[in-house]
């Protein structure tokens, strides 16, 4: 879920860059974040497209637009459930499917284009009590302050609209493997049976997992764990994007057109055109 720190202004980015992880060290980075006036403020861009117009074979799970998250809250921003990117990157997306559909699996995303606001509320959250289900689920080993920067940006990637959250899933109904229910408080770290059911293929951990387990090359995976995250790094990677080594899911298109862009429209409802 997390993005860069790269920005447009080169004072302030330095700010962030210099922010470590303990909350409270970015206290000044995060007031500059809430004063920045986003680009595209209410309006989507025409470069921006919903993803199901360009390949509608590819899933959506969009947990922000949910309460499946590691909030327990419907995002602000995220008014439909809908994955927004710039043109490029839908574009990538469809070829790398067009690639693995013949190998029996599909691309199904988390996350796509985050508004500013949604990444607010992130930094908002860390302030609050934890939530007991969501600590057990999405953070069982670290503290909340300990998320920040590396688990979740200040300033995402996301909200340029190049970057998204996503895994693979197997085509084929018979590849499923019984799941715990979504209630379940097994850390996203236990084994797959035993997390909350979700169709992708065993990568390890479960997505929004903040944890050391969770880093694309971690330690101690089995080795069908380990195949299925190279199966998806080496999917993006052909078509032009770069994966985040701390967390499996996270890609963003190395040749992005808003490299230093943060936008703020929200996610609406997508017009039916089929
Ligand atoms: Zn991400």
């Amino acid at each position: 879920m997390r993005g860069d720190l790269r920005g447009p202004l080169g004072n302030q980015t330095a700010a962030l860059h210099r922010c470590a992880s303990p909350v409270g060290v970015c206290l000044a980075a995060l007031v500059w974040l809430v004063g920045v006036p986003a680009a595209g403020a209410q309006e989507m861009p025409n470069r921006f497209v919903y993803l199901h117009d360009v390949d509608p074979t590819i899933l959506q799970d969009m947990r922000y637009a949910s309460a499946n998250n590691f909030t327990g809250h419907v995002v602000p921003g995220y008014a439909a459930p809908e994955c927004l990117l710039v043109r490029e990157a839908a574009d990538a997306l469809k070829a790398a499917q067009a690639e693995l559909t013949p190998q029996g699996l599909s691309l199904k995303v988390y996350d796509c284009y985050r508004p500013a606001r949604a990444v607010a509320a992130f930094v908002a959250w860390a302030k609050e009590p934890d939530d007991r289900h969501a600590k057990a689920v999405h953070y069982p080993a670290l503290d909340k302050a300990a998320l920040f920067p590396g688990y979740i940006a200040t300033r995402s990637g996301h909200s340029r609209g190049a970057t998204m959250d996503l895994t693979l899933v197997p085509l084929s109904p018979s590849a499923e493997v019984p799941a715990a229910d979504a209630s379940t408080d097994a850390p996203c770290t236990a084994p797959r049976a035993a997390r909350a059911a979700d169709t992708s293929l065993d990568m390890g951990t479960s997505f929004d997992c903040f944890d050391a387990k969770a880093n694309t090359l971690a330690a101690g995976l089995t080795e069908t764990q380990r195949g299925n995250r190279a199966l998806l790094l080496d999917a993006m990677a052909r078509h032009g994007f770069k994966n985040y080594d701390k967390e499996w899911w996270h890609f963003t298109l190395e040749n992005e057109p808003y490299p230093g862009t943060i936008f703020d429209f929200p996610i609406e409802p997508r017009e039916a055109k089929d």
